[in-house]
């Protein structure tokens, strides 16, 4: 089946298109600048890129142009539009409504508008993205995978803030964890090389990118999750300070004179590798900085190593037990260092990493265990593919209708 995945932003429009049959990616590009003026970058395997820029006044008009450059002769892959039997979009916050994935109905469209104030930033583009599609592809069903999701089944105490109940509800306040469609992915990865009925096993997934979260993912369910009723929360990230003390947030405020919307802006873009480094939020830039001599460099990576660890042993205890530990996304994928340190001092969990194997992964990466062969808990990096996901459910949900 054809099936078309899109990620849309507040101005843009990335898009894949697979055929779910082999899981060839046959075209995919990104809609720049809607709204302003309007660019498609267009990437069909085997073909020359294709950019023009076309006006793009809103996601309507993006989503009939790429449509139309999808089926163009020259630059498409596609003879007509019929030929894409699904849509899949990735949807960043499905609050307490949405467990699994879904078609777009009426009822599921209001049920997304609700998570508008749980998530304003994503929600908005998303609404303007199903909307452009279902006015450019009429009667092609339109599918949503939630990156809350797969952390649905985290128990009470994991998911429960506390503070009081009545707020709780009002405002529909717990901790609802985020990138469930790639701890989802690589788990079930994961899952099918352990020698161990599904039921009984125990794996932590570091996603770590620009963005990072850890989840303990017992019997095939997350049982916690690092990111919380945000993204966040959890581990320093590029440019997020994580969990802090929340008290310091008002104390702030109140030292620096700084107002609420402002102090949302801090803690989201100027903290994290950023704020602790003052030199980029890349992590490469860090590790160039600190080889370089750059004391603040060093330690913004100690912190990311130190706080992985940390989690690594509180999921471990909660899930009572461990089998395996996951890396994944930019830095998960590519840094060896990071793995190494934060996986370094858990041999008592009986977590053994072989250091040569860590340092040289095969290129382009592919799932690679890169724990020793006694090692009990078995350390594996495995590439995610949030993208597959959202066109596996795509497929299986529009195959029902
Ligand atoms: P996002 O969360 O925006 O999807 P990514 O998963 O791409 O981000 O991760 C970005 C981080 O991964 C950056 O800190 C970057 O340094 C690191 N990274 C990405 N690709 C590579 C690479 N090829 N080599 C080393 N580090 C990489």
């Amino acid at each position: 089946m054809n099936v078309l995945v899109i990620n849309a932003g507040s101005s843009s429009l990335k898009y894949q298109l697979f055929d779910t049959s082999t899981d060839e990616v046959k075209a995919k590009g990104n809609c720049e600048r809607i709204g302003i003026d309007g660019r498609i970058v267009h990437k069909v395997p085997g073909k020359d890129e294709y950019v023009a820029d076309l006006p793009m006044p809103n996601h309507s008009e993006a989503t009939r142009i790429l449509v139309a450059t999808l089926t163009d002769p020259v630059h498409g892959c596609i003879a007509s539009m019929n030929e894409i039997e699904a849509v899949g979009h990735r949807i960043v916050h499905g609050g307490p409504y949405f467990s699994e994935s879904v078609i777009v109905d009426d009822e599921v469209i209001a049920k997304l508008e609700l998570c508008r104030d749980l998530a304003p930033l994503h929600t908005v583009p998303h609404l303007m993205g199903i909307r452009g599609c279902m006015d450019a592809m009429p009667g092609i069903p339109q599918i949503l995978v939630f990156d809350t999701a797969f952390h649905q089944t985290m128990p009470e105490e994991a998911y429960t803030y506390a503070i009081p109940k009545e707020l709780i509800e009002k405002h529909k306040i717990r901790r609802y964890g985020f990138h469930g469609t790639s701890h989802r992915y690589v788990s079930g990865e994961m899952l099918k090389l352990l020698d161990k009925p599904a039921q009984d096993t125990k794996i932590v997934t570091c996603h770590l990118g620009n963005g990072s979260s850890i989840s303990a993912v017992k019997g095939g369910k997350v049982m916690d999750t690092t990111m919380g009723f945000t993204p966040l929360a959890g581990t320093i990230m590029g440019t997020r300070c994580g969990s802090i003390d929340p008290a310091i947030v008002p104390f702030l405020m109140e030292k620096e004179n700084i107002p609420a919307s402002e102090m949302s802006n801090f803690m989201n873009k100027k903290c994290g590798f950023l704020g602790v480094s003052g030199v980029s939020s890349d992590c490469r830039d860090i590790a160039a900085a600190r080889d370089a001599g750059n004391k603040d460099a060093a330690l913004a990576m100690k912190i990311l190593c130190y706080q992985i660890k940390k989690y690594i042993g509180s999921f471990a205890a909660a899930m009572g037990g461990l089998d395996a530990v996951v890396f994944t996304a930019g830095i998960g994928e590519n840094t060896p260092e990071i793995r190494e340190g934060g996986t370094k001092g858990l041999e008592f969990l009986g977590i053994e990493i072989d250091p040569e194997i860590n340092n040289n992964i095969p290129r382009p990466i592919a799932t690679t265990c890169i724990s020793k062969p006694g090692s009990k808990v078995k350390v594996y990096v495995i590439p995610t593919n949030e993208e597959l996901v959202i066109a596996r459910d795509a497929e299986r949900l529009a195959s029902k209708k």
